[in-house]
């Protein structure tokens, strides 16, 4: 078949990878690069060269199974990252990071601070009795902590802070999220306990390694500053037109973008489509890579992997800084951080680039349209793969992209046999 795919995130990078050797792919890619979320950029600095990762950093040994296979079976290198969580709220002066004691108490007054007790005592009794919170099953998250009486403290220093990082948006927004579900990656991702953790890596080198060693095989068929602009079912087949080009028409197209770009792209979509696709709302955030170490914690005992910061007024974003440092393992007198939606903090001489990302949200109708994945498959002629179809992390965008994958090359072995079965009847029937 003639293939079509739609975005070189993970997912239209996996998609191909899975698809090039049976079939005749093309790739359109908006950006001047491949990988989407994946990107890593160049800095140096003193004469000296770091690939820093901006936007996907980080997979584990415990819900990475299948991405991890492929960086495994492609000879991709990565790394042991240590994974440690900090908050610095200005609103009552708090700093600590989660990874020991001594960051825990990284400003000693919340020894015998009552409300910061009660917020710890309110952690260890939310990592007891979560599990309960599967059952929950139309509760949201901030219905959640009010049913079960979880302090103030808790909520904004705490688990909402660190849900609004993990998921990139505001904790309001989080508070929405279906309990259920986040129990769940809370219990998988081993946040529930203080020693069964899985092993966070890196790729080493930058993530980009592993998109340049998956798209070896098939890069001459990779179109970059290729913006398809619009996707039309048609009599021939499925029709791609891409900014400024001619349009081209394929057997099917696979999206491979979000869910809300692939409902803007297509012509006339179907009810399904418009129904299953507009469930997945999307929170813009911006990424500024920058070496400005004031938006980090004060003290440096509470200085984290992740650091969340809660400015005087109710957040509107995700106001996270990684510290690229710790996380890729970077030796500079220099710490360089990625911050999410702080920019106007950021002392403007420091900053080294500045990305826009957008990540799916999680609503209450996520799950069932999730379900609907199966019928968005093959479904005349276009497919739909991304993060959005889990979690919205690396392993699901991966997972998606199978899911696809294994189903065309599938109906394609079977036409192929149903072909083979013809052919050799009609070989009998001249025979005869
Ligand atoms: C700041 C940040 C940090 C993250 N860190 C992690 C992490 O550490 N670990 C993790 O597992 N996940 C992380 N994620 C989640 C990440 O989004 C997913 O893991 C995954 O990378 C998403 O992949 P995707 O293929 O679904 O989408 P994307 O990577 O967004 O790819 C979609 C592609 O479609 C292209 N596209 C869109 N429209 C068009 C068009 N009209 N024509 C052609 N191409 C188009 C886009 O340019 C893009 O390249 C992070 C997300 C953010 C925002």
């Amino acid at each position: 078949m003639r293939i079509a795919i739609i975005g070189s995130g993970i997912s239209g990078v996996v998609a191909a990878l899975k698809l090039h050797e049976q079939h005749e792919i093309t790739v359109f890619e908006a950006n001047d690069y491949i990988g989407g979320h994946t990107h890593t950029v160049d800095v140096s600095i003193e004469d000296r060269h770091y690939a820093i990762d901006t936007g996907f950093i980080v997979l584990n040994d415990r819900t990475y199974p299948n991405f991890q296979q492929l960086l495994d079976e492609h000879g991709v290198a990565y790394q042991p990252s240590p994974m440690s969580f900090s908050v610095k709220n200005d609103r009552n002066g708090w700093e600590y990071c989660g990874s020991n004691l001594n960051g825990l108490f990284a400003q000693r007054s919340n020894l015998l601070n009552p409300k910061f007790l009660g917020m710890i005592r309110d952690i260890l009794r939310f990592n007891k009795q979560a599990t309960g919170a599967l059952r929950e099953s139309e509760q949201t998250v901030g219905d959640y902590l009010k049913k079960h009486r979880f302090g103030h403290s808790f909520g904004e220093s705490y688990f909402l802070a660190m849900g609004a990082a993990i998921w990139s948006c505001p904790q309001d927004q989080f508070a929405e999220f279906p309990i259920r579900f986040i129990a769940k990656f809370f219990e998988n991702h081993g946040l529930l306990s203080i020693t069964n953790r899985p092993q966070w890596y890196v790729i080493r080198g930058g993530s980009r390694e592993y998109v340049k060693k998956f798209t070896a095989p098939f890069s001459d068929r990779v179109y970059l500053n290729s913006p398809v602009e619009r996707v039309h079912r048609v009599d021939q087949g499925i029709e791609v037109a891409v900014r400024g080009g001619d349009s081209q028409i394929f057997d099917h197209v696979i999206f491979a973008c979000h869910s809300d770009q692939a409902l803007r792209m297509l012509e006339n979509p179907t009810l399904i489509e418009s129904e299953v696709l507009s469930c997945f709302p999307y929170e813009q955030n911006s990424a500024v890579l920058h070496t400005d170490e004031t938006l980090l914690p004060k003290k440096r005992s509470a200085w984290a992997a992740w650091n969340y910061h809660i400015g005087e007024d109710q957040p509107r974003a995700s106001t996270v800084t990684y510290n690229m440092n710790i996380l890729q393992g970077i030796n500079s007198r220099r710490t360089f951080c990625v911050t999410l939606n702080e920019d106007d903090l950021i002392n403007p001489d420091r900053v080294l680039g500045q990305f826009n990302y957008a990540h799916p949200l999680f609503t209450m109708e996520r799950e069932s349209a999730q379900n609907r994945h199966r019928e968005l498959i093959d479904l005349d002629g276009v497919s739909y793969c991304g993060a959005y179809w889990g979690n919205g992390f690396h392993e699901d965008g991966v997972n998606s992209a199978l899911a696809v994958t294994q189903a065309l090359n599938s109906s394609e072995n079977e036409s192929g046999a149903t072909c083979t079965a013809a052919s050799m009847k009609a070989g009998s029937a001249i025979v005869e």
